[in-house]
């Protein structure tokens, strides 16, 4: 178990992490999943060692590790441009960690090759071992990169944007085989991403990284539907956060959330309505197959979006710059304290 506890760094004034509590289980894919500039990278270069935390504490297993040389730690990193020696080939760049990483590098040419064969079989590139890195696919490099970590057997292995460099067709395969690699492993792997789609397929857990600290750590249906804060919603690019003095009806102050699926849309009355409800002008639609998303501006400015599913429409014709009425059941909403 990965454990960080009040880690903070900062870099001239700026705080890239300011007091992380974050912990990433045994055997499990934990997807951390944050903005551009959020701190990932620098949260992986911590764990790893090529950095230290100005404040806080690291541990594996109970153990600290935090100021200990990187090299000594047994964690595994794959760079999202995979860093691959370009002059070596695949059994090369594969070996290279097993001959010469500081603990114990082996000299034994049989069992580095058994070790080597491994590997490659594991990431499923058995006979791909005599090729030049840069005469295979994009997504093989990314499998020579997992396979070049995962050789010297860390305890954990940190991967940052793994998926960034490839395609999108690539990308919804390589989620599967690193989901079916870790598995087969046992070792649990910490997952950057800034793509809510690939950190909600991929982990067991997803841990939203904003402001400098972990906003919530969960199971993705969790953290899916019932976020614990307006910035864990704001991550999932499924809910609308808008101020609750925009609803008619009594919901006070302060930041709530309703998913896209979750509003319907009316003629404009003045009437009382039973549910929550709030004017929004339309703005306009976007087709996405077998769905459907509008966009409508609250009165306050918030952009809102409402999806519709093909197979069960709910949303009357709408015509562009005119007004209706959001509506959504009570408990369909989510309220919490602070600000929005
Ligand atoms: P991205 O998804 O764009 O790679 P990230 O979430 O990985 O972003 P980090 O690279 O960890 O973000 O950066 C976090 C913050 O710290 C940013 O505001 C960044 O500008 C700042 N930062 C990172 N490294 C340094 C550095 N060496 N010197 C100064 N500021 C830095």
């Amino acid at each position: 178990m990965l454990t960080l506890n009040q880690v903070s760094r900062r870099y001239g004034g700026a705080t890239a992490l300011d007091g992380v509590d974050f912990v990433v289980p045994e055997n499990t894919y934990m997807a951390l999943l944050g903005a551009s500039g959020a701190g990932k990278t620098t949260l992986l270069r911590l764990i790893a060692g090529f950095e230290e935390p100005d404040q806080g504490t690291i541990s594996l297993n109970g153990a600290r590790i935090d100021g200990q040389p990187s090299h000594l730690r047994d964690i595994g990193f794959v760079f999202q441009n995979f860093a691959l020696f370009p002059h070596l080939t695949v059994a090369e760049n594969v070996a290279f960690g097993l001959r010469h990483r500081a603990h114990a590098p082996l000299t034994n040419e049989t069992e580095i090759k058994d070790r080597t064969d491994a590997a490659l079989e594991l990431v499923g590139l058995t006979g791909f071992g005599h090729r030049g890195v840069s005469a295979i696919s994009g997504g093989q490099r990314q499998r020579v990169a997992l396979a070049r970590t995962l050789v010297c057997e860390p305890r954990i292995v940190l991967l940052d944007e793994p998926l960034g460099a490839l395609d999108a067709n690539l990308r919804a395969r390589m989620c599967d085989e690193l989901k079916a690699i870790r598995e087969r492993l046992g070792v649990s792997f910490l997952h950057v991403t800034g793509s809510e789609t690939e950190a909600l397929t991929m982990g067991d857990q997803v841990a939203v990284l904003a402001n400098g600290r972990i906003m919530q750590s969960d199971a993705p249906d969790m953290l899916f539907s019932h976020p614990g804060n307006a910035e864990a919603a704001r991550h999932l690019n499924a809910w609308n956060i808008f101020d609750a003095s925009l609803c008619r009806g009594d919901l006070g102050q302060g930041p709530i959330a309703v998913r896209f699926d979750q509003i319907d849309v009316s003629a404009e009355t003045a009437a009382p309505s039973e549910r929550p409800s709030l004017h929004a002008t339309y703005l306009t639609g976007e087709f996405n197959g077998p769905t459907a998303l509008s966009f409508f501006r609250a009165a306050d400015g918030t952009l809102l979006q409402v999806v519709d599913h093909l197979s069960q429409p709910r949303l009357p014709d709408l015509v562009e710059g005119q007004g209706y009425d959001l509506h959504f059941a009570a408990d369909a909403l989510r309220q919490f304290h602070g600000a929005a």
